[in-house]
């Protein structure tokens, strides 16, 4: 059978090949939407460096035709920040519907520095011997970064090695040159300055020597031509060498000296004051402390078992020497025996070290060391001067009294025994010797008067000191 194409079929077979061509159009001919970033077509992400600008280019064709209007980007890139960041792009055409994420990864290229302190190159024993000078590391993103610093010890470098947060990394090295040029450090046993009575024994008191390299040091020569039969100033020196040949030279100044002549043996305190104030503390204490700290002064107390121990707490805090005196300062008690005066010196000792933790070391003896108030035991001074010297201590007497426990007490108006003990005072000053001024803290007159003494001579230009290990000993003449 044969159908007839009529007219009514040909425009039905029209109707399908145009429905046939649409469906192949829109089958085939479809917008594109096309990301570029360099020229380059965006895949799924970039990347861009911290802090630059960059520009996303976006097209819509479809027919021929660019129709960017009609994209719309959601989404947000901050190019200080480093991160990855989504933006999307889309756009609706007719029928269409579309969409493209792409991820910004903004990162940071730029690597820290690290700026080394001293020298980029170091002399040491060895590398891990050697002292840092310091570093810093600083990145253009993190900041400050130095505590991330990582240091590593070759055989003669040092290299320190830092990343940051994006793990950009960065090395500078330190070269250590390994050789040595300190000699040893010598410290003194003892005191610098040592004195020794005439025919007596030199007691080396020894040193320490620490080297910065070696672990320990034998090379060690010490010249000592300390003749103790003849009076005089000796040096010892003690030279130490270490394995890279340095050396070092210390010295030690040994005083042979005759108790009987003595006087200010090396003269190096000329023309400085030592106040000295015994017999206390008393209730006259705090107020001479009062004065001695307007005037920046420091002096030295030999105590006793007199008054409180705040008294000695203060003069220690405020930068005094606290020295011995005795504990009972009783003539008959202190000289009866070698015995009797060490175990009394001992009492004051053990006062004044459980109140400023302190072993005192200066002693001063009731009456002086020159006192003919002993000699119901004869020849006790002549013991107890070399005595206490073998022990350790150091024993001052003076070269100043004001005779404030003197001829000065028996005047019979206060003001009389003021003008006493300056008249005393400024008389006995001289620049040419060092001036040992005793005084006592037990008397109100001397409290009172001691600012104008002390105004004196400042205004002849005198300085002031207290006695220390290292002060020259002012010996008197020994009389029993
Ligand atoms: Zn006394």
């Amino acid at each position: 059978m044969k159908e007839k194409l009529t007219i009514k079929n040909i425009i039905l077979l029209m109707i399908l090949i145009f429905i046939i061509c649409v469906f192949f159009f829109l089958l085939f001919v479809r917008p594109k939407l096309i990301l570029t970033y360099n020229n380059l077509n965006i895949d799924s992400e970039i990347t861009v460096e911290l802090n630059n600008t960059f520009d996303i280019k976006a097209h819509l064709e479809y027919l021929n035709k660019d129709m960017k209007n009609k994209i719309k980007i959601n989404g947000n890139v901050d190019v200080n920040k480093v991160g990855s960041y989504e933006l999307i792009y889309t756009a609706k055409i007719f029928i269409y519907k579309l969409e493209k994420k792409i991820i910004v990864n903004v990162i940071d290229k730029i690597p820290p520095t690290i700026s080394l302190i001293g020298n980029t190159e170091s002399n040491a024993c060895s590398v891990n011997s050697y002292v840092e000078e310091g570093y810093t590391a600083l990145d253009n993103y993190d900041g400050d970064i130095t505590d991330k610093v990582v240091i590593e010890n070759n055989v003669n470098e040092r290299i320190y090695k830092v990343k940051d947060s994006s793990n950009n990394e960065v090395s500078v090295t330190r070269k250590i040159n390994i050789t040595d040029t300190l000699g040893p450090t010598i410290k003194l046993k003892g005191s610098e300055n040592v004195y020794v009575i005439q025919n007596g024994t030199y007691k080396e008191s020894g040193y320490e020597i620490v080297d910065n390299c070696d672990s320990n040091i034998t090379n060690i020569k010490i010249e000592n031509n300390v003749n103790t039969k003849e009076v005089g100033v000796y040096t010892i020196n003690y030279t130490a060498t270490d394995s890279s040949n340095n050396t070092s030279t210390i010295k030690r100044y040994v005083y042979v000296y005759n108790p009987n002549t003595a006087v200010n043996m090396n003269g190096s305190e000329k023309g400085v004051i030592f106040l000295t104030f015994d017999d206390g503390p008393s209730t006259y204490t705090s107020k001479i402390l009062d004065i001695l700290k307007k005037y920046n002064i420091k002096a030295t107390f030999f105590v006793t078992s007199n008054g409180s121990d705040k008294l000695i707490k203060r003069e220690y805090d405020e930068g005094h020497t606290v020295a011995l005196h005795t504990a009972t300062h009783s003539y008959k008690k202190v000289y009866a025996s070698v015995d009797d005066y060490f175990k009394d010196l001992d009492k004051v000792k053990t006062r004044v070290k459980n109140i400023t933790q302190e072993d005192a070391t200066i002693i001063r003896f009731p009456g002086g060391s020159s006192n003919t108030v002993s000699k119901f035991n004869k020849g006790i001074m002549t013991i107890l001067t070399n005595e206490v010297l073998n022990r350790g201590y150091h024993y001052f007497d003076w070269n100043i009294s004001v005779e404030d426990a003197g001829s000065c007490a028996n005047k019979k108006s206060t003001s009389d025994k003021e003008k006493c003990i300056y008249n005393n005072f400024v008389k006995g000053l001289s620049k040419n010797k060092m001036n040992v001024v005793l005084m006592h803290d037990i008397k109100s007159y001397t409290a009172n008067k001691l600012e104008d003494m002390i105004k004196f001579a400042i205004s002849k230009n005198y300085t002031f000191d207290k006695i220390t290990m290292d002060t020259t000993q002012i010996h008197h003449k020994v009389n029993n």
